[in-house]
């Protein structure tokens, strides 16, 4: 045996996993990343993610997302590095809309600390957004944002430094389970653990072509606008948002180097499906961005609506928009995290956790029914 966990890419998850595995004393861990630790050539990237309890994706991952607020808090305890800073969170829609109902719903249900705001209160809060009268804003206290690159490479070299090691610039080219572990192929090398946690985000079913026909790849795209008044998109003044809309919905994240606003489109499949997670296109096309320019002139008029920077970026998704986290079907010592679909960030650390459980006994004590990498193979 090499060791006796594989970590098979070292990004969002990967890192958190072996942070997970390496403070619970488990360091004979080897992590193996296709690129450099941190980088933005997939999931992360772009400065920062949003951190929400008050969920539009389903409430079963409130439960998780209060437990990796914790584990957030937990991992910069550890490192000494501040990752998640609280600036509320604002949802912003017609108060008929089904989804602002269902959120009021799980707001109470879960005792969510949060505010309920009419038209008029919210205007006089948050004067950055234009609303309608029909508009209500649900502000929920424990949102904000996280560092995605800072994060990635805190909790890998946190790993590191209790004992973990990982191989950089080190790309697998196949896994191969047997019946007393798996065999990791990378490096023109044969690596033996007991156990390989799959985390290789966009690459999964390159890896694990029994999702091929559940599982594909979606480009992401990011842009950032300034303002004269750049002050009032400060994070005490400007929460992190999502507004719900006729036309387009949009998400946003208040100022983190003092000049530009991260505000991009809401889309549940992203900007369309990438063949080739080593070819995605990363240039962006005027037309790609008629949409975000027309939700800024619209809904954010301090903004001056000409991105300043665009950048694209891709995410694995699965058929139903909910991850894998679990044993791969029919393996004993092949673990799979992976499908966030465009909002796994936040739950990165629970992951970690979830994963840690799962290789120590075999369960966990989670409700992640829901993530269960059976469920389409069934
Ligand atoms: C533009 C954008 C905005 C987003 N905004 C939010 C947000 O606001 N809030 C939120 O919670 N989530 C958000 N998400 C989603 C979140 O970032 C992702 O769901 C999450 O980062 C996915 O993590 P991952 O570990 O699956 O993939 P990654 O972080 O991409 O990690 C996979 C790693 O595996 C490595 N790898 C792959 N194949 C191999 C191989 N064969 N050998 C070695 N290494 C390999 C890759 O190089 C990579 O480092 C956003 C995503 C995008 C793209």
């Amino acid at each position: 045996m090499d060791a006796k966990v594989g970590v098979v890419g070292v990004g969002t998850m990967g890192s958190m996993v072996m942070w997970q595995l390496a403070r619970a004393g488990i360091t004979s861990v080897i992590g193996f990343e296709q690129f450099n630790i941190g980088h933005d050539r997939s999931a992360v990237g772009g400065e920062s993610r949003a951190f929400r309890t008050a969920y539009l994706e389903g409430s079963e991952y409130i439960p998780l997302l209060i437990d990796s607020y914790q584990q957030w808090r937990e991992l910069e305890q550890d490192t000494n590095v501040d990752l998640l800073t609280l600036t509320g969170g604002l949802t912003i829609g017609k108060s008929e809309e089904i989804t602002m109902k269902n959120m009021i719903q799980c707001v109470h249900d879960f005792d969510l600390d949060h505010e309920i705001l009419d038209w008029k209160q919210a205007k006089t809060y948050y004067p950055q957004h234009m609303l309608t009268s029909d508009e209500i804003i649900i502000l929920d206290r424990k949102s904000g944002f996280l560092r995605p690159e800072l994060a990635v490479l805190t909790a890998a070299r946190r790993a590191e430094e209790l004992g973990a090691a990982i191989l950089r610039n080190t790309p697998v080219e196949s896994i191969e389970p047997h019946s007393a572990g798996v065999r990791v192929h990378a490096g023109e090398r044969i690596y033996e653990f007991e156990k390989v946690v799959v985390t290789a985000g966009p690459w999964l079913n390159r890896l694990l072509p029994i999702y091929n026909d559940y599982f594909e790849v979606n480009r992401l795209l990011l842009s950032w606008f300034t303002s004269k008044n750049i002050k009032s998109f400060y994070p005490d003044q400007f929460p992190v948002f999502v507004h719900l809309t006729d036309g387009i919905d949009l998400f946003g994240v208040p100022t983190v180097d003092g000049n530009t606003v991260k505000i991009a489109k809401v889309s549940s499949g992203g900007e369309g499906p990438v063949a080739n997670p080593d070819a995605m296109n990363r240039n962006v096309q005027s037309e790609d961005l008629e949409q975000i320019i027309q939700g800024v002139k619209k809904y954010l008029p301090e903004l001056i609506p000409e991105p300043i920077r665009v950048t694209a970026y891709m995410d694995g998704y699965t058929k139903d928009h909910h991850s894998l986290a679990g044993y791969v079907p029919k393996q004993d010592n092949l673990l799979v995290f992976g499908g966030f679909s465009g909002h796994g960030f936040k739950l990165a650390p629970v992951m970690g956790k979830i994963a840690l459980e799962l290789l120590k006994t075999g369960s966990s004590s989670y409700a992640v029914q829901h993530l269960d990498p059976n469920r389409f193979l069934e």
